[in-house]
């Protein structure tokens, strides 16, 4: 089969599909070729025995600037997390919220009995910052890693060791905090700005969401693309002749199907998911470990935030690990009977879902988090590797490239 359009976008994930929306939006023929029988991309939702079963624990954060152009998030009835987290530490649990979303919380619980008045009065002032300063701003501000950046502003050892690392971990994907401090400033910026939610039919309703404006016909599902050449798309169905190519495939494929990138580190998250007739915490919360033992990341009843993600009397907890080892299910558990303080001999261990590529990573220098997405001849790049590894990221960098097509086939 020899088809032709002005542009092909390859990979249906977030970045693809934001590409798509926006080159339909402009009235300019394309089409969408994904190697997999859905769209979503790394964006994957399960159903297990009436759970339901993200691919890998992730969050919607509602201030990402790119969804609004996207969607309504009010179409995607989010249950939301409280602003916030609880720490475990020794034989206490302690709580920090965002006074400004979560003004019963109280202030004086805000990061009580973790680090120093000092600290708490320094991180305030950080995330303030972050919140409130424009972002151009905080984009040109001195590059450096994120830990460098927590300890530049005055942070003790002890708020990053039982607080930032733990917390921070699960968000990058990287327990070194060797992320840059751009997207640190970004990443606390939202969490400031925004809400963390999920969508009460499981986080694939978020890619659903953004395609279903899309004419199902322009949507080539399980078509490999095994080659880009400038006009051409090679897929095992036969070749598309095309003005343009977006690639808006995962990194390593990217990189693979365009030899001039250069390859992207990736980082390794596994979710353990159990169920329990009872919920171990009532709250919609994110419990981190404050007691440095570095095994998990974070756990959360998922089930307290969207009620859909368990059958009626079950509860869905999820935990992370971040790192390329996954410990086994038992080392996890044990973890869990201390992180909540009671039993977990009556839980059920569902699955354990590993994802070795789950996030670039984004060491410094990042700049302003927009990497080129125009490569020439008519080839163009998209994905979360362009600009900020996360669900913002990937729908900026989508529409980012389908805005710079449409400047090109104008111009030609
Ligand atoms: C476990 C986990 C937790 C996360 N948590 C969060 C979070 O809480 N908040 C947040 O903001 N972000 C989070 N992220 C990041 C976010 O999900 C990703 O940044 C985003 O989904 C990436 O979208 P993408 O379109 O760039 O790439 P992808 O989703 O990887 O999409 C690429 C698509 O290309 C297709 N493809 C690959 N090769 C080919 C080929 N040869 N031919 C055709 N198609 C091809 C793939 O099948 C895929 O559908 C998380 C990611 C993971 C994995």
């Amino acid at each position: 089969m020899l088809a032709e359009t002005d542009v092909v976008i390859v990979g249906g994930g977030l970045a693809g599909l934001a590409a798509a929306r926006r080159l339909h939006r402009a009235g300019v023929p394309w089409r969408l070729v994904e190697a997999e029988g859905r769209l979503g991309g790394r964006v994957a939702t399960d159903v297990l025995d009436g759970h339901l079963i993200d691919r890998g624990f992730q969050v919607l954060n509602t201030a990402y600037p790119r969804l609004g152009t996207l969607l309504d998030t009010d179409q995607l009835n989010l249950g939301y997390f409280t602003s916030g987290v609880l720490v475990r530490k020794g034989d206490k649990l302690l709580r920090l919220v965002n006074p400004l979303r979560e003004p019963t919380g109280g202030p004086g619980t805000a990061l009580a009995g973790v680090g120093s008045l000092l600290d708490r009065l320094r991180f305030a002032a950080l995330a303030t910052g972050c919140a409130t300063l424009p972002a151009s701003r905080l984009l040109a501000a001195p590059e450096t890693t994120s830990e460098t950046a927590l300890r530049r502003a005055g942070l003790s050892d002890a708020i990053i060791e039982e607080l930032l690392r733990p917390f921070l971990s699960g968000v990058f994907i990287d327990r070194e905090l060797s992320t840059s401090s751009h997207v640190l400033a970004m990443v606390l910026r939202s969490f400031a700005r925004g809400r963390i939610g999920l969508p009460a039919e499981g986080m694939a309703a978020l890619p659903r969401a953004i395609a279903a404006p899309l004419p199902a016909d322009l949507l080539d599902l399980d078509t490999p693309v095994a080659e880009v050449t400038p006009g051409r798309v090679r897929t095992q169905a036969g070749d598309i002749r095309c003005r343009a190519v977006v690639v808006a495939v995962d990194p390593p494929a990217a990189a693979a199907l365009l030899p001039a990138l250069a390859t992207v580190r990736m980082h390794s998250y596994t979710t353990y998911y159990h169920s329990a007739p009872e919920p171990p915490l009532t709250e919609p919360i994110l419990l981190v470990d404050g007691d440095r033992r570095e095994l998990v990341a974070n756990t959360v009843v998922l089930s307290n935030a969207a009620a859909t993600y368990a059958p009626a009397g079950r509860h869905l907890i999820a935990t992370s690990v971040v790192g390329p080892t996954a410990p086994p299910e038992p080392t996890i558990r044990a973890e869990l009977t201390r992180l909540y303080g009671r039993s977990t001999a009556d839980w059920t261990h569902l699955t354990t879902v590993a994802i070795p590529e789950a996030l670039p990573a984004a060491p410094p220098p990042q700049g302003r988090l927009r990497k080129p997405v125009a490569l020439g001849e008519g080839l163009f790049v998209a994905g979360d590797h362009r600009d900020s590894p996360s669900i913002q990221g990937a729908l900026t960098s989508g529409w980012r490239a389908a805005g710079a097509v449409l400047d090109e086939l104008r111009a030609g």
